[in-house]
Formats: C-alpha cells, structure tokens, sequence
C-alpha cells in the first residue's frame, strides 16, 4: 500500500532580530534542523525567505507533515503563519529535497519575481498556487544552474 502524499503551503512573517547576518545566520539553522529532521520523517519541500517574510512547502505522509507544521508553528522566530493550502496530493513534487532554500542572498529583492512585484508580500493577496509554483520554478532552476 502507497502512503497518501499530504502537501501544506503557508506563509508567515520574520520575528528573528537583528542584522541580515544574524538572520542569515538564524536561517541556517533552521534548515540545518529541518534537513535533520525531514530526512528521519519522510518530509521533504522548499522554504523561502525574502522581505521579512518565509514561505513554505512541507510535503509527505499526513502524520509526518501534521507533527512537522506544529513544530514549526510553535517557533517563535516567525509569526502571523498562514495556511494557505492543505490537502491530499497525488505525487511530492520537491521530492529530491529534505528542505530547499530560495533567498541565499538576503539582499537580492527581486528573486521572487511574481510574488513579490505582484503582492508586494502582502498576505491577503497571496496563494498558495503562486508560491507553490514560484518555489518550484525557483528550485528546479537553481538545481539546473548548480547542476550545469
Ligand atoms: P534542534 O535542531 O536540535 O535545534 C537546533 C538549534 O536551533 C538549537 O540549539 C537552538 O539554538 C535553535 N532552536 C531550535 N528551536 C528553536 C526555537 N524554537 N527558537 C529559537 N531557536 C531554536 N523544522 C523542521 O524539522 N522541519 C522544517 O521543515 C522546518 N521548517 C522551519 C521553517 C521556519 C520558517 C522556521 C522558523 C522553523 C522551521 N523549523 C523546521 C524549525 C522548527 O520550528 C524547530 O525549531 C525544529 O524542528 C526543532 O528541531 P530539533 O528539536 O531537532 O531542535
């Protein structure tokens, strides 16, 4: 029997003090945790960080996801999180990712294209399908860029 793939996309906004490095800095932990993490739990997806805000893509079998998103919710380095979707899916599509990360450059504002010309990061006017496929026009690429 096939384990029933459950996808979560939310957005929330930065509470991590500081400069850009502490962020930075911050960040790199955080995904540190989650490639830990994830791995052991079957989870996998893509987190992006970029004008104060993170957006996420947490992937896998429902239990896995459901304990995955508490944690992070608890976190106090983010806050206003937004559940934009969540459901049953019929494939991963970050499958080759314990956690993806999109925004190494803090200071490179234009990385999120559409979403943030088009939102300007406002939550209200966001979903989940743009971010959804953002990220994942955004790995794919960096993965083509790292690969070629
Ligand atoms: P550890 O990895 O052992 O903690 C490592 C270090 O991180 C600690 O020494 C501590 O300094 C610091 N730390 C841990 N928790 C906190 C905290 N709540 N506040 C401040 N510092 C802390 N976790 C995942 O497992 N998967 C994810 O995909 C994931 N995505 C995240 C996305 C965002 C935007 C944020 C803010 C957090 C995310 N996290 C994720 C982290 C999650 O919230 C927990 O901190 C983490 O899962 C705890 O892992 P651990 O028990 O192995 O702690």
């Amino acid at each position: 029997m096939t384990t029933e793939i459950h996808r979560i996309v939310y957005f929330s906004r930065n509470a991590i003090p500081g400069s850009e490095e502490t962020i930075a800095a911050e960040i790199r932990q955080i995904l540190e945790s989650s490639r830990r993490n994830n791995t052991k739990a079957d989870v996998t997806g893509a987190l992006m960080f970029n004008a104060g805000c993170f957006a996420q893509v947490l992937e896998g079998p429902q239990s896995a996801v459901t304990r995955t998103f508490e944690r992070i919710q608890r976190d106090p380095r983010h806050g206003e999180v937004l559940v934009l979707d969540y459901g049953a899916k019929s494939e991963r599509a970050f499958a080759n990712w314990s956690m993806s990360f999109v925004g190494r450059d803090l200071r490179e504002k234009d990385l999120f294209g559409a979403i943030s010309s088009e939102t300007g990061f406002d939550a209200s006017r966001l979903s989940a399908e743009v971010i959804f496929t953002t990220l994942h026009r955004l790995v794919v690429e960096e993965e083509k860029s790292a690969v070629g």
